[in-house]
């Protein structure tokens, strides 16, 4: 019998013009390669992976269009014409009024942090990022999450699990005053909860509450596009509504923004703050030039600038957004077929396997994530990362913190990789799957102060 047709099919709104080539190994060089790396994906060398999902941080394929504007780069100390072209940019796409380049996200971060926060002030937050907390914290502040429960459950399909929960900040403001809190931390398609939206209703809820008492809101808008996608397809009254101006409303509904031009705006490196009021961009202009460089170009080339402005107005495309995230969710079908135990809903940047789930008979201090991500690599070349009991690290007793979710990240960069590529990434996930009994956790035999996950060394235990 023949096939009927009960679904369109996405495709990428693009096709090859040039190809990068790939090493592939054999599974003694890479049992060797995990053995010199430590049985750390961090620290193999990029040249021995053959899919590299280890991040979606400017790991992203640029457009023709958007290395024809990388060549009009103008690379003045001052004033150079990229910093308007870019500024005009973020303006006419999202809204904001005033803009300073930084050299990523945490450049922005850190500034923001040292002119709005106090010491003793506290600054809400839907779940932590690592950078963003760590300057809030260096500025004097406490972070203080008020994502809603549900985004700590891996098995929960709540549609946004990025929402705040309005009754977690109205009884933090009740507790510390107004006035202890500069601003609310929102971001969109929140990373550490794996990619996951939050509403405009929500934001809309979280508005109205805000300026009631005074309070603004900051947009972590690293993955401001993603978040958009998800509200056209799963939030009453957006099915019609395009990409670009969803994305408008939701900047719309804040008072400025840090952004890391390496995930959605489609470079390899840049960011900015933006932010609407006079007074704190001047401050922002006097900190960029002690940290960053002149407020035009703020520790980027003027041909990033260029890229950035370009790469904003094609992740604002809803044929882009539907085919990236289309791939994610094609990897994890894909996955779910094969019976491999994940994170739902699928995230918008990546793929997140329950590594508790897939090697039970593994204690979480053997490791069972950052297991899963060596046995991977070793199938098949495909890099992964671990977001589990390393990641997590120690408390301030020295103790390790045992959280929750022990997950394998397989994060696709944008552009980069084919549906084929997914297919060979989810057979080798499969692969594992089906021996996965006999597989042995291991040990930490060298582990650094800070964020150990980049660097700690492990051996199998035998
Ligand atoms: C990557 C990231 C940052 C930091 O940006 P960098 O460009 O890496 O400095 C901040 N917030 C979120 C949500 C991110 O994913």
């Amino acid at each position: 019998m023949a096939k009927t047709i009960t679904k369109r099919s996405w495709a990428e709104p693009y096709r090859m013009k040039m190809v990068e080539l790939l090493k592939v190994t054999t599974k003694p060089q890479r049992m060797k390669a995990m053995r010199d790396a430590g049985y750390n994906t961090f620290l193999l060398h990029a040249e021995d992976v053959y899919i590299d999902l280890l991040t979606d941080s400017g790991t992203n394929a640029m457009s023709d269009q958007q290395w024809a504007a990388f060549m009009t780069g103008d690379e003045a100390y001052a004033g150079s014409k990229s910093y308007y072209n870019m500024e005009k940019a973020i303006q006419k796409y999202y809204g904001y009024r005033y803009v300073i380049p930084t050299h990523q996200g945490r450049g922005a971060e850190h500034i923001l942090s040292q002119i709005l926060i106090k010491k003793g002030d506290y600054i809400p937050g839907n779940m932590y990022f690592t950078t963003t907390r760590l300057h809030q914290e260096m500025a004097g502040g406490t972070f203080v999450d008020i994502i809603v429960d549900e985004a700590h459950d891996p098995n929960s399909e709540f549609p946004f699990k990025g929402n705040v929960d309005m009754n977690k900040l109205e009884a933090l403001v009740k507790k510390v005053g107004a006035e202890k809190i500069p601003y609310v931390c929102i971001a969109t398609n929140v990373n550490m909860a794996g990619g996951q939206p939050i509403s405009i209703k929500n934001l809309r809820e979280l508005r109205e509450f805000t300026q009631k008492h005074g309070i603004r809101i900051i947009h972590d808008m690293t993955r401001v596009a993603e978040n958009a996608f998800f509200i056209q397809q799963r939030e009453s009254g957006y099915e019609k509504a395009k990409i670009a101006d969803i994305v408008k409303e939701i900047c719309s509904l804040t008072d400025g923004a840090t952004m890391s031009s390496k995930k959605d705006a489609l470079v390899n490196i840049g960011g900015f703050l933006a932010i609407n009021d006079w007074e704190i961009y001047e401050e922002a202009r006097n900190l960029v030039v002690a940290y960053e460089g002149l407020h035009t170009y703020g520790g980027i080339a003027g041909r990033d600038m260029e890229a950035i402005a370009v790469g904003i107005k094609e992740s604002l495309s809803d044929s882009h957004q539907k085919a990236r995230v289309g791939q994610v969710e094609y990897l994890g079908e894909k996955m779910l077929e094969y019976g491999i135990p994940l994170v739902k809903p699928f995230g918008g940047h990546g793929i997140f396997v329950d590594a508790k789930a897939f090697l039970p008979h593994l204690s979480q201090d053997e490791f069972p994530a950052q297991t899963l991500a060596a046995e991977i690599y070793i199938d098949s070349g495909v890099r992964t990362m671990e977001r589990g009991i390393v990641s997590a690290g120690r408390n301030s007793k020295g103790e390790n913190y045992h959280p929750n979710l022990e997950l394998v990240r397989f994060t696709i960069p944008r552009r980069v990789y084919t549906q084929a590529h997914m297919d060979v990434v989810a057979e080798s996930a499969a692969m594992v799957y089906e021996r996965r009994n006999k597989i042995k956790g291991l040990k930490m035999v060298y582990e650094p102060k800070f964020l150990r996950f980049f660097q700690a060394r492990f051996d199998k235990l035998k």
